[in-house]
Formats: structure tokens, C-alpha cells, sequence
């Protein structure tokens, strides 16, 4: 495995068992293997720069020269680069290694330096690797301590909010009937999907927040509009029920449910979590 190969030839320790971190030539280094979405994340803390134009140039050109890179993000005191597996070859280990050795010379080529990756400051206190939402990067204690309070009262906010139930039924109906009126030009599988997608996510954003209501009123919304567009559409005697009909209303349960739990998660703010990779 890359990671295993990376965490050998630098150094690295091994927090978590998709990521390794330490620290690159006095650069803080981050590498985690996402395999949802087949991406390896690679966060560097940079901070000393003088020439912005420079470095964004250099991004720019990063991103563009590589094609295994899908994306580099530029925040506060640190970089993201986002790696693409299924265009990294066969050997991800060289690949990725390539990719870091480019970057740390480059670094030490403009003699920036490394530290917080929030304040920048390279004497801050203990200057550890955090997860924050779904993000790895090393921080300071007090900037840990700051964002940890920021993120709580975020979360606080989002619980104390209500749910506009009255909101969300008019969203998850305009979302039904638009959805179910797009039986006059698609499948019924394609109409069952858009229905609860459009239901359950007009739902969510007019109520502000998703109880297990806001999870199945969509789902029976959806199916109502959905046949209903079906049969309006077929009433000159042509019903049929097909598998088409069998795989929309699939949809509309399956999508329905997954999307709904998810809504409603999102609404109590869970992913607002910040914690130190190693616990003591
Ligand atoms: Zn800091």
C-alpha cells in the first residue's frame, strides 16, 4: 500500500489507518486515503510566504502539470492536494512521492516555513494533527481550543433551531408535483428518482431542519405525485405496470430513506466534530 510505503520513507506515524502525518524536511505533512471517493488528501502547512502571486502560480501549475491532481486548495496556512487514484498509474507510491517531492522543494527553494496550519505561527503550542469536520491538518493548542468553541456553538445553533414543518410540507409538495409532472417526458425510474430527490431536499432547506417527519412525508409525497403523473399520463387506458414502475418506486423508498437520514443528521450539525488524532 502507498500510504505504508510513504510512512517508511518519511518518517511518518500512523494515527489513523487510512492516514499517516509527521513532518517532511520541517514541513508538516498530512496524507489520507479516502476510498469512497478514490482520492488520497495531502495537506501541507506552509506560512512565511512572501510572494503570494508566486505560490498561487505554482498551485496553479501544480494542479494543471499533474495529471493525477484533481484539485489543490489554498487555506489559511496550509495546502490541500487533492490526488485522484484511478489517474495515479500503477504505482501510487511513486506517484504520490513525486508529487511531495515537488512541493517540499519548491518550499525549501523559497524558504517558507511551517507551523499552524490555522494561526501560521511555527513557536505555537503543541502543534498537533486534528480532525475537523473532514478535514486532517495540524494545529495549534489554541487554535484547537478556538475552533473547538466555534464549532460547539454552531452546533448549539442548529439544535435550537425549529423545525418549519409547515414550510416543509409546501416544499416536499412543490417538489412532488414538479417531480411527478416530469412523467410526461421521462421513465418512470428517472421520474421516481427526481421526485424524492427534489421532495425530501426542499423539504430540508424550507423547514431548516429534518425531523422523522421531514424524512417520510417527502417518501409519501413522492409516490403519491409520482403515479399520479403516471396515471394522468396513461389514462387513455394504457396502464401498465412495468419494471420501470417497479425500480422508480425503489427509488423513492430506497433514495428516500438515505437522503431523509442523512437530512437529518446534517440538521443536528454531527459532523461538526473536531478531535485530536492521538487521544491521550
Ligand atoms: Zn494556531
Amino acid at each position: 500500500m502507498a500510504l505504508e510505503k510513504l510512512a517508511e520513507k518519511y518518517n511518518l506515524k500512523r494515527p489513523e489507518v487510512k492516514t499517516v502525518e509527521g513532518k517532511i524536511d520541517g514541513y508538516y505533512v498530512n496524507i489520507t486515503d479516502d476510498n469512497v471517493v478514490k482520492k488520497y488528501y495531502l495537506t501541507f502547512n506552509v506560512s512565511g510566504i512572501a510572494d503570494k502571486k508566486e505560490f498561487e502560480k505554482f498551485l496553479k501549475e501544480l494542479e494543471d502539470k499533474n495529471s493525477s491532481i484533481w484539485n489543490v486548495k489554498y487555506e489559511k496556512n496550509y495546502i490541500i492536494v487533492e490526488v485522484s487514484q484511478k489517474r495515479s498509474g500503477f504505482n501510487h507510491f511513486k506517484e504520490l512521492k513525486e508529487i511531495i517531492e515537488k512541493i517540499i522543494t519548491f518550499f525549501k527553494e523559497k524558504n517558507y516555513k511551517s507551523g499552524c496550519g490555522y494561526c501560521g505561527l511555527e513557536d505555537a503550542e503543541n502543534i498537533e494533527i486534528a480532525k475537523i469536520v473532514d478535514q486532517r491538518v495540524h494545529i495549534c493548542e489554541n487554535c484547537f481550543n478556538k475552533e473547538k468553541r466555534r464549532l460547539d456553538e454552531r452546533r448549539e445553533e442548529m439544535l435550537n433551531t425549529k423545525e418549519n414543518i409547515f414550510l416543509g410540507i409546501l416544499g416536499a409538495l412543490a417538489g412532488s408535483v414538479i417531480g411527478g409532472l416530469t412523467n410526461y417526458f421521462m421513465v418512470f425510474s428517472l421520474v421516481g428518482l427526481l421526485t424524492i430527490i427534489l421532495s425530501q431536499v426542499l423539504y430540508s432547506i424550507l423547514a431548516k431542519k429534518t425531523s422523522w417527519f421531514g424524512v417520510i412525508f417527502p417518501i409519501i409525497t413522492s409516490m403519491i405525485c409520482a403515479f399520479g403523473g403516471y396515471y394522468l399520463k396513461h389514462s387513455d387506458g394504457t396502464l401498465i405496470i412495468n419494471d420501470q414502475v417497479y425500480v422508480g418506486t425503489g427509488f423513492i423508498l430506497i433514495i428516500g430513506i438515505v437522503i431523509g437520514i442523512f437530512m437529518k443528521k446534517l440538521s443536528k450539525g454531527d459532523f461538526l466534530v473536531i478531535e485530536k488524532l492521538y487521544k491521550n
